[in-house]
């Protein structure tokens, strides 16, 4: 983990935020790599839950909501951790992590801590449990008053359930059907950490189906696998992925039944990445309840009125960056070309050609004004379709791995010969095999290779 953290800050991908005052503590920027990458993960997602099914729309909702949306969610009650103080050296715990590290059973709940429990770092005695919740809260207005607090959300979902009945009348959807969207929640952890695993400010991909009860089961189980399959698509190997079903005590009350999709995680193992979750009635039926609106569904067939049950996918697109960029970074022996030969390792981040940030570099042999005027209407003829990089500082060699490094599948190189025939080399990533392509054909060769 820690090869990854500094060189996705060397390369350009994930920088430790605020980094100039010293941090702040497991909240990180994506640089210039990063947000190419990172939206390459969310395009993808939504192409596979929106563009390409006819049966899921998106959404977009506002991150501050009505604060009755959390008492109904059952937030502003439920939605804490169980926390304790050191006495002495003021460090704070989760009370039901200390259980867990004793071997004893995590589903804690809030009362007398065993007195043979103390704080790991000191052996200071501990606090009694208090519940801390998890919301970030701040005001709306000018007045910070009790009545004017909000909170950023911890979820995205609550945006989709309240906007239930908009999407589903102005989109005249019957059921079963979804609505996805891909946003930011806030959750004030206590024990974030793991590089982008778990931190206090992160990104939801999350589709919400809503079905007839009787086909919850169905779905739960085509939604499982589906989700699945997207990892598998993008280049994930099957032996570092497994399913996870939450054992009864895990589950939220409301919950029928929930799988997570596990990732093989460097130091923390098998760890969540994704989750399928059977919500049942209670998030629409919580909904309606408190603000005395009608959110049931007619069918018109059956002319029936209910409330719909909710199978959820939840997928975190920095969990999916973080996999994404953990299982395509690779370390070989020097492979390309002997001119610097010093090193003793390359690096090649073997990214689905979907997710590399830069598809194509487009490198002029030399600094040559002949060549770099080839090799700029190159690049303004690919840029329109791909993001590229140019570059023309260094060896060849020397490129070529700083391409490697960053993952981009494809090379262009423009050379002296090039002027007469009017081809350039293309060299892939992978195979390291080099072709002379026509420049003329170059847009239909990419097209080919990138689709
Ligand atoms: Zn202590």
């Amino acid at each position: 983990m820690d090869t990854i953290v500094s060189f996705a800050k060397r390369r350009g991908f994930i920088f430790p935020s605020s980094e100039i005052y010293g941090g702040i503590s497991s909240t990180y920027d994506y640089g210039p790599l990063g947000v190419e990458f990172k939206n390459n993960v969310k395009r993808a997602w939504w192409k596979a839950m929106v563009q390409e099914r006819n049966d899921v729309v998106g959404l977009d909702a506002a991150i501050l909501m009505h604060p009755t949306t959390w008492e109904a969610s059952g937030h502003v009650e439920g939605f804490t951790d169980p926390l304790v103080d050191c006495k002495v050296c003021k460090k704070r715990w989760r009370a039901d992590h200390l259980l867990e590290a004793k071997g004893m059973k995590p589903d804690f709940r809030p009362g007398a801590l065993d007195k043979n429990i103390v704080c790991p770092d000191c052996g200071g005695e501990l606090s009694a449990v208090r519940n801390f919740n998890l919301m970030f809260k701040t005001f709306v207005g000018a007045v910070e008053e009790n009545t004017n607090q909000i909170y950023l959300r911890p979820e995205t979902a609550q945006g989709i359930y309240v906007n239930f009945l908009n999407v589903q009348q102005s989109m005249r959807r019957k059921l079963p059907f979804g609505i996805a969207q891909i946003g930011k929640a806030f959750r004030n952890e206590i024990t974030p950490g793991h590089f982008i695993f778990r931190t206090r400010e992160f990104e939801q991909m999350e589709q919400q189906y809503f079905v007839r009860p009787e086909d919850t089961d169905k779905y739960f189980e085509s939604w499982k696998e589906m989700r699945m399959q997207w990892y598998l698509n993008l280049g994930i190997p099957k032996s570092r992925l497994r399913f996870r079903e939450h054992e009864k005590h895990e589950l939220a009350h409301y919950a029928k039944k929930a799988v997570d999709i596990e990732y093989d995680y460097p130091e923390m193992g098998f760890s969540e990445l994704a989750g399928i979750h059977n919500r049942s009635d209670w998030d629409l039926s919580r909904h309606q309840k408190f603000s005395g609106q009608d959110l049931q569904y007619f069918d018109q067939e059956k002319n029936e009125h209910f409330i719909p049950w909710i199978i959820e996918t939840s997928d975190g697109a920095d969990r999916a960056v973080l996999a994404f960029l953990l299982d395509a970074y690779e370390e070989v022996k020097t492979r390309s070309g002997v001119d610097d030969a010093k090193h003793k390792k390359e690096i090649v981040l073997r990214l689905h050609k979907d997710l590399a940030p830069i598809k194509i570099a487009i490198l002029p042999l030399s600094k040559k004004e002949s060549l770099q005027k080839v090799s700029q209407d190159i690049q303004k003829s690919l840029w329109k379709k791909w993001m590229t990089q140019y570059d023309e500082t260094g060896s060849i060699g020397k490129r070529y791995r700083r391409q490697d490094e960053i993952g981009t599948p494809y090379c262009v190189t423009v050379d002296f010969n090039s002027l007469e025939d009017k081809k350039v080399t293309v060299r892939d990533r992978d195979t390291m095999e080099q072709e002379r392509v026509d420049i003329i054909d170059i847009q239909n060769y990419f097209e080919d290779k990138l689709k």
